[in-house]
Formats: C-alpha cells, sequence, structure tokens
C-alpha cells in the first residue's frame, strides 16, 4: 500500500494542461485564463456623473443657495456634444451620463429644487463631486488579471465592460463516465436475481460537473475484457480524460484493471492505504488520464474526490487543484481502530458561531457500500491511523461544500 500523498502526487505528475483556447464569455465561468488579460480601452470609457442631478460649475456654488439657468438635459447613452455649462448655467444630468463641456462637478438631485427653467442649488459643492473620472476602474494597457486566474462572475463583469466576447482560458476536460459491472441495471426496470441499480454513473457524471468538467455518460459496460476495452477505446477517442467504477479489486471478474495495465503497459493498479477507496487503477493513455475508480459507491465517490477530481482540475490550469484540509473539531471524538490506513470519515461539518471554529459529526455509516451517509455527509474527515479522536480533539478535514 502507498500513502495518499504519493498516489495523489504520482497522478498530478503524469496529468498535463489541457490545450488552451478562447471560449465564449458566458461558457467561461470557472475556467482558468491561459495569458494574462489586459485593458484595451478604458473603464469607465468617459469621465461620467455617478448621481442624477445637475452638472455645474463649481465655482458657481460658492455661496450656496445660488440660482442657476437650466440649459439642457443629458440623459445617460447621449453623446454631449453641442452641450456647454456656462457661468450661471447647469445642465439636469442622469447618472452615468457624460459630463458636459464647461461643467466640473455634479449636485446631486435631492439637494436642488427647480423653479421654471432655473434650478436652486442649497449647497456649495468641490470641483470633481460626484464625477466619475475615465479610467477609474481600468486604463488602457493594465493587466487586468494574470494568467491562471480562476473565473468567477465579478471577472466576467471586467472583461464584459472591456467588450471581449471570448477568452483565453484552459479548456474544459470532457470527460467520459462508465460504469462496468454485470449485475448492473440503469433506471427503473424491474431486478432480476443478482441485480442492483447502477448509482456510481449518475454521482460520478455530477461529480465531474461540479469539478467544472464537461461530461459525458458512457453508459454501462459488461465485465468483459473486450467489451471493456472497446468501450474504453471509444471513450478516449472523444474524450480528454475517462473515469470508470468497478473491476478495479482482486475479484475474479476485474477486467477494468488488467484492461488498464494492458493500455498503459506498465501495472495499473495501486493500493492506497486510504479506507474507503483502497484500489484504483491509473493509466495515461496517449496523453489522456483513466480513472478506474472502484466500484463501491462511496469509495467511487471519495476516489474520485481525492484523485480525478485534482487531476482534472490540473488539466483545466487550477492553479491549486487539490482542496485544502481546514482543522476542524470532532465533538464525539471519531473511534476506530489501527489498520494502516488513513480513513476518510464521512462527517457534517458547521462552522460554530460562539468559538468561529468548524466542527464535525459522523454523517452515519461508514460502509464503502453505505451511500446515504455519504449524501448527508459535506466533509471528509482525514483520521490518521492508530485509535482514532478523542471527543473534542483536532482533526484535519476536506470541506466538500465550502458554501
Ligand atoms: P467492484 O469494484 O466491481 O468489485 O464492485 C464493488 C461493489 O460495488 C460491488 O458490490 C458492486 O456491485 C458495487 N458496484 C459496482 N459498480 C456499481 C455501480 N455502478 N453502482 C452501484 N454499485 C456498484
Ligand atoms: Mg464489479
Amino acid at each position: 500500500m502507498i500513502p495518499l500523498g504519493s498516489a495523489q502526487a504520482r497522478i498530478l505528475a503524469a496529468v498535463s494542461p489541457l490545450r488552451p483556447l478562447a471560449v465564449p464569455l458566458d461558457e467561461a465561468l470557472g475556467c482558468v485564463t491561459s495569458v494574462p488579460l489586459s485593458a484595451h480601452e478604458s473603464v469607465p470609457p468617459f469621465a461620467n456623473t455617478a448621481m442624477d442631478g445637475f452638472a455645474l460649475r463649481a465655482a458657481d456654488t460658492v455661496g450656496a443657495p445660488v440660482r442657476l439657468r437650466v440649459v439642457g438635459t443629458l440623459p445617460a447613452g447621449q453623446d454631449p456634444a453641442g452641450l456647454h455649462v456656462g457661468a450661471g448655467e447647469a445642465i439636469r444630468i442622469m447618472t452615468g451620463a457624460p459630463i458636459p463641456d464647461g461643467a466640473d462637478a455634479i449636485v446631486m438631485v435631492e439637494r436642488t429644487s427647480t423653479d421654471g427653467d432655473e434650478v436652486l442649488v442649497e449647497i456649495e459643492v468641490p470641483a470633481g463631486n460626484h464625477i466619475r473620472p475615465s479610467g477609474e476602474d481600468l486604463v488602457p494597457g493594465q493587466e487586468v488579471f494574470p494568467a491562471f486566474t480562476v473565473l468567477s462572475a465579478g471577472h466576467l463583469g471586467v472583461l464584459a465592460s472591456l467588450g471581449l466576447r471570448k477568452v483565453p482560458v484552459f479548456k474544459r476536460a470532457r470527460v467520459g463516465v462508465l460504469s462496468t459491472g454485470d449485475e448492473l441495471v440503469d433506471g427503473p426496470d424491474d431486478l432480476r436475481p443478482g441485480q442492483i441499480r447502477d448509482s456510481n454513473r449518475h454521482t460520478l457524471l455530477a461529480l465531474v460537473r461540479e469539478a467544472g468538467c464537461e461530461p459525458v455518460d458512457l453508459g454501462l459496460v459488461r465485465d468483459d475484457e473486450s467489451a471493456v476495452r472497446a468501450a474504453i477505446d471509444d471513450a478516449l477517442a472523444s474524450c480528454d480524460a475517462l473515469v470508470t467504477s468497478g473491476g478495479v479489486s482482486m475479484g475474479d471478474f476485474d477486467e477494468v484493471k488488467k484492461v488498464l495495465t494492458d493500455l498503459a503497459g506498465e501495472v495499473a493498479q495501486l493500493q492506497i492505504a486510504i479506507k474507503p477507496a483502497k484500489p484504483l487503477a491509473f493509466a495515461v493513455v496517449g496523453d489522456k488520464p483513466v480513472f478506474g475508480l472502484p466500484g463501491n459507491p462511496a469509495s467511487s465517490m471519495v476516489s474520485f474526490e481525492l484523485f480525478a477530481r485534482p487531476a482534472l482540475r490540473q488539466m483545466m490550469g487550477h492553479p491549486e487543484p487539490r482542496r485544502r484540509p481546514v482543522t476542524a473539531v470532532a465533538d464525539d471524538g471519531l473511534p476506530r481502530r489501527p489498520d494502516g490506513k488513513l480513513h476518510l470519515v464521512r462527517v457534517t461539518a458547521a462552522f460554530d458561531k460562539q468559538d468561529g471554529r468548524l466542527h464535525v459529526r459522523s454523517a452515519g455509516g461508514q460502509g464503502s457500500n453505505l451511500l446515504h451517509s455519504m449524501a448527508l455527509a459535506n466533509a471528509l474527515a482525514m483520521v490518521p491511523d492508530g485509535d482514532g479522536i478523542a471527543p473534542g480533539g483536532d482533526v484535519a478535514t476536506l470541506l466538500l461544500d465550502p458554501a
């Protein structure tokens, strides 16, 4: 058995970023920039008013209240050419409208009252009052975001404000998901003796999507070496990576590990000192990683989290592909027996308002076949080999759901 860290390092060393490409702005959420992005124009593009009110000359407000003659109206979006604010004059102006020639300040409408074509300005204002200068947010030539920025909603807004239609990012990985097992049935059909329903494909498709990849449902394949081989070959023709479940343990019909060993030209089977998810078959075929995850439903999810997710994120350029553990308090303790393995215990985690710390409790049965507790858990507590964590003790925890 190899330690978790070595297995993760070995997998991360074997995968490289996918090619960069230009992706439409509205499809780039969660993608990672492949080059630094610079502004080629000013944002805002022109000096404009931050308030609805009157554009005027600050000098005219000295000794306010003062009366000024209203010589025009300037809504947002209108070209100010031809409008001019002279001494003793003001132009009615709306938020976002350009500052007209001659004006150097804005008085908000709440501090004025109008009377025919005159405005009574109640307060004195300094030059520049409520004016948002051109380039206040961004100036041409400025680096807006460096390479390897993970694009959030705010980033997309900034790029839209610069007029970008496409963003240079690392390609979103297209990831095939395949279930293997003669016992598996898809959907609601009656189960014949010995059959179970395929749940892994649906959890894995969802995990692939959550990881920011494009999932591709490749269905079920039987425990037959040539069928598995054909399914993997097919998948790799159209996907950047493949995630399978089942067929990687010590059973007589565990074909995935045989096929991957064949394809990789070396032993693809890893035994990792963790529980659940000890077996994993991993191979890079061409330049495409294949993750042969174990079949037990909780194992396949934990294995995806620990091995496939970081590798897929690294392929998509993420600077930090792995989650960082957070130190949590195990309120009731997390007892266990020594077995040479790190245990990944399904827990519910919550921040405590009083002490500001993360607290965790077991989410239920920890058998690798038990999916319900996995669904209830929002974190995995990493309980090192030994007798476990005493009540109130600290435990490194992977938060699966940062929200
Ligand atoms: P295996 O890794 O193929 O030996 O499977 C281990 C256990 O996981 C067995 O009990 C399988 O029936 C079960 N299993 C395998 N694949 C799936 C699946 N796609 N959905 C639900 N259970 C599965
Ligand atoms: Mg099987």
